[in-house]
């Protein structure tokens, strides 16, 4: 016995009756009669309860097997039990938007542009369809992208109705189909307006204006074909609330516009980046005035309380231009201290050496070394092994 797929007649029934027809020992139970979409060409399965009795079991997941619709229950039932099923029509009818935007985005990709569809996800944040175009090409233009997003919200907009219904085989050879059955019996057609055609077992709404406004978020290569990401309906909603109260907040960080948004925030950065080189280079200063005053010998040794780690790499850059120079630096890091031991290229000692000799964590090269150490112990041990 296969199960009568209730929502293929009508996709806005939410509530029907149903007999268990076979049980199996992991929770899942099947029906002769059933409301609940199983995932099945992209769509995934509805969720909802059955009442048994008065007791409600929650279906968590339904699969199809051989024309038999397969529900996952929280709960045990017995073959013959009487089901009043309910089905959550938030999830089912954001479930139709989306595949109904994807039909309308394909259908309109193969109008347009010459585009195949070779596979669809309906995600849950949002979908993806993937195509091939003409000539190898793996992206459509940013007007291109415009003019498809422009021609299916008008298309939606027309409100035409959307149809579903099994042609005999004669009536289906005539169809023009965008995609061609793979069987050639029980075939179900969808079509919309008079711009889409395609076998589909998914559900859909009645018109097209239900499916409410289709945003494409990207549209990028993808293994060769190419990758349109977008939402429907609800979600489309959804996303340009998030999307205007986010531009929204950054326009009122740099205290400017909407249109003049961009344009502020570019210039912040730039001065931001200006001003920190600018820091930098100030520290850099202090820090080579400072080690210079306090040479002894060959040797500028110094903890540089104000400094961090790119200030001591540059001033032992600089300082180690002297072929005698011997450098020994540290800067806060941390609980500890970051160490940076450099030397001009006819100094002698190993700054490496010197470094793990001095009780240091770390390595590097004989010119050149960096670590770090708990405290202050081992910047002195180093000068003394030095003296
Ligand atoms: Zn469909």
């Amino acid at each position: 016995m296969i199960t009568e797929r209730l929502y293929y007649d009508d996709a806005y029934l939410t509530e029907f009756e149903g007999e268990v027809i076979e049980i199996r020992s992991n929770g899942w139970a099947a029906l002769n009669r059933s409301a609940f979409y199983p995932t099945s060409g992209g769509q995934p399965f509805d969720t909802g309860t059955w009442t048994i009795g008065g007791r409600d079991l929650c279906v968590t997941d339904v699969e199809v097997e051989d024309g038999v619709v397969w529900h996952k229950l929280d709960g045990p039932v017995s073959v013959g039990e009487k089901v009043h099923g309910k089905i959550d029509w938030d999830r089912r009818f954001d479930h139709m938007q989306q595949h109904a935007g994807d039909h309308m985005l394909a259908g309109a990709v193969w109008q347009m542009f010459g585009g195949v569809t070779i596979g669809l996800h309906l995600g849950k944040e949002d979908s993806t369809i993937d195509m091939t175009l003409p000539d190898g090409r793996t992206h459509l233009t940013p007007d291109e992208i415009a003019a498809l997003e422009d021609t299916v919200n008008r298309r939606v907009q027309q409100d035409d109705p959307i149809r579903c219904w099994f042609p005999a085989p004669e009536e289906l050879e005539t169809l023009p189909a965008r995609k061609k059955p793979t069987v050639k019996e029980h075939v179900r057609m969808v079509a919309m307006g008079d711009y889409e055609m395609v076998p589909c077992g998914g559900t859909h709404p009645s018109t097209t204006g239900q499916i409410g406004p289709v945003k494409i978020l990207s549209c990028t290569p993808s293994r060769g074909n190419m990758r349109l990401c977008f939402v429907a309906g609800m979600r489309a909603v959804r996303l340009l609330r998030q999307a205007y109260q986010c531009a929204g907040d950054m326009a009122a960080a740099v205290s400017a516009d909407f249109d003049g948004a961009p344009e502020a925030l570019k210039r912040e950065r730039e001065a931001a980046l200006t001003q920190r080189k600018d820091l930098k280079d100030r520290l850099t200063l202090a820090a080579l005035e400072m080690l210079k005053a306090g040479k002894e010998g060959d040797l500028y040794a110094a903890h540089l309380l104000f400094a961090d780690h790119d200030t001591l790499l540059k001033a032992a850059s600089e300082l180690t231009k002297e072929p005698q120079a011997i450098v020994l630096l540290s800067c806060p890091k941390g609980e500890g201290r970051m160490l940076v031991f450099a030397r001009g290229k006819d100094a002698a000692p190993d700054m490496a050496q010197l470094l793990r000799a001095a009780g240091a964590r770390g390595g590097g090269k004989p010119d050149m070394a960096q670590g770090s150490t708990p405290d202050g112990e081992a910047m002195k041990k180093a000068i003394e092994l030095l003296k």
